[in-house]
């Protein structure tokens, strides 16, 4: 995801969402909102709000087209572009309690679909119908963010941690703050820190590799939780000596690890190294760990003929704009170029894109013309997106952004 920062001129002073229906704002959207809407959309934009004098942000509103018909109730955004983000096609009436039963329906959901692990993503915002919430579990830790002025005020809060605490029962819930986020939603100031709890770190597992967990202390640690899938996929198919570029604190080269002679990890950030090496010594793996920048990594490496059977690619979002797209698929092509000539024949290519706005097709096509200005040939073995607990919604394209193919390269 990415946010444009705005220079912070005042903050806004938010009253919790009343339990009465009655005077709810309303807010009537253009034709374009409307039929926006009509599609399946829950997003209206700012340009597509004809009317919303008065309405305090973050409140819960009643949307309207035109002529005073109601689509249902939304929560506002006076800042975001997104102003509107649809949450039912009813009147709410006690939107605590709607909150309550959706992160019970979003952990029935997880019960159902999420395998072998106890880290994933509880609540995916839009795609569990609570927009700006986002809870990720690691084993016994929460980590919490609110990412829209309606998921700010205490009551909300309160709500969602009670009702985690009820049917999870975590040892702890903290919340991690991006300053910029709340910034954009002329938000107040906060610290990132403990809601609930007091332990900080711990130990989780995906797929039987296990990971180090720290919220707060020096290094921060998490997981690309999106990818856990992905690993698992990536090691069916892996074999012989294996690097893995962009590997953060080890996700791929981990499972990598497990079926391959060798594995290297390839990453800029000392710190993610640091945390990778830790990891490799908690799973019992050895695994080189190479702090560089991967592009001039593998132009080396590629020029001096370096070859391997497995090439894993997961660089961070290239295009975080729609503006970006050209120099984000040149960033693509580039890396994808230099890993196809550096696999042996018979070698498994595993290639990752976390940009929105680079399509699958768009992926397949850079991926397609990397191949023939390496003189490979690629069959598509899979093509992946992210793993289930971060639901993709159909009518809401935006909340699918993870691209995974993995392929057989001669
Ligand atoms: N594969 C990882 C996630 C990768 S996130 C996993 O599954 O956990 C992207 C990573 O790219 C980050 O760790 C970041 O430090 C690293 N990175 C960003 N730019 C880089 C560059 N030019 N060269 C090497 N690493 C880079």
């Amino acid at each position: 995801m990415s946010y444009r920062c705005i220079a912070l001129t005042h903050y806004h002073v938010f009253m919790p969402p009343t339990s009465k229906e009655s005077g709810r704002p309303k807010i009537k959207v253009s034709p374009r909102g409307a039929a926006r809407l009509k599609s399946g959309h829950l997003w209206v934009y700012k340009s597509d709000v004809v009317a919303a004098d008065g309405v305090l942000p973050g409140s819960l509103v009643t949307v309207t087209d035109q002529r005073g018909k109601p689509f249902g109730t939304a929560l506002y955004s006076s800042s975001s572009q997104i102003a509107i983000r649809m949450i039912s096609h009813d009147q709410v009436t006690d939107w605590p309690t709607v909150i309550r039963q959706r992160i019970s329906d979003a952990i029935a959901y997880r019960e159902r679909f999420v395998r072998d692990t106890n880290a994933y993503r509880v609540i995916f915002s839009e795609a569990d119908l609570l927009p700006g919430l986002v809870v990720d579990r690691y084993n016994d830790i929460f980590s919490l963010q609110i990412l829209t002025q309606a998921m700010d005020p205490n009551p909300v809060r309160e709500a969602v941690i009670s009702q985690l605490a009820t049917q999870l029962n975590p040892a702890s819930v903290i919340e991690r703050v991006d300053p910029r986020v709340r910034e954009l939603e002329t938000l107040p100031p906060r610290n990132s820190g403990l809601l609930h709890g007091e332990k900080t770190a711990t130990t989780f597992t995906m797929n039987g590799v296990q990971f180090h967990f720290d919220a707060l202390e020096g290094q921060k640690t998490g997981a690309f939780l999106d990818q856990r899938e992905n690993y698992a996929s990536a090691a069916l198919y892996a074999h012989g000596n294996a690097l893995d570029v962009f590997c953060y604190q080890g996700g791929f080269a981990l499972h990598l690890a497990k079926v391959c002679d060798q594995v290297t990890g390839i990453d800029s950030s000392r710190p993610a190294l640091e945390v990778a090496d830790q990891n490799a010594t908690l799973n019992r793996r050895e695994i080189e760990w190479i702090e560089a920048n991967a592009f001039d990594l593998l132009k080396d490496y590629s020029a001096s003929n370096h070859l391997y059977d497995t090439i894993v690619l997961d660089p961070p979002a290239f295009a975080k704009t729609k503006r970006d797209l050209d120099s984000a698929i040149r960033g693509y092509k580039e890396l994808n170029l230099r890993a196809l000539k550096m696999l042996r024949p018979g070698g498994i290519l595993v290639t990752c894109s976390c940009s929105y706005h680079v399509s699958q097709t768009t992926f397949l096509e850079m991926l397609s013309a990397a191949a023939i200005d390496a003189h490979r040939s690629l069959r598509l073995l899979e093509v992946r997106g992210q793993a289930k607990d971060h639901p993709v919604l159909l009518n809401m394209p935006e909340t699918g952004y993870l691209k995974c193919v993995i392929g057989d390269v001669s």
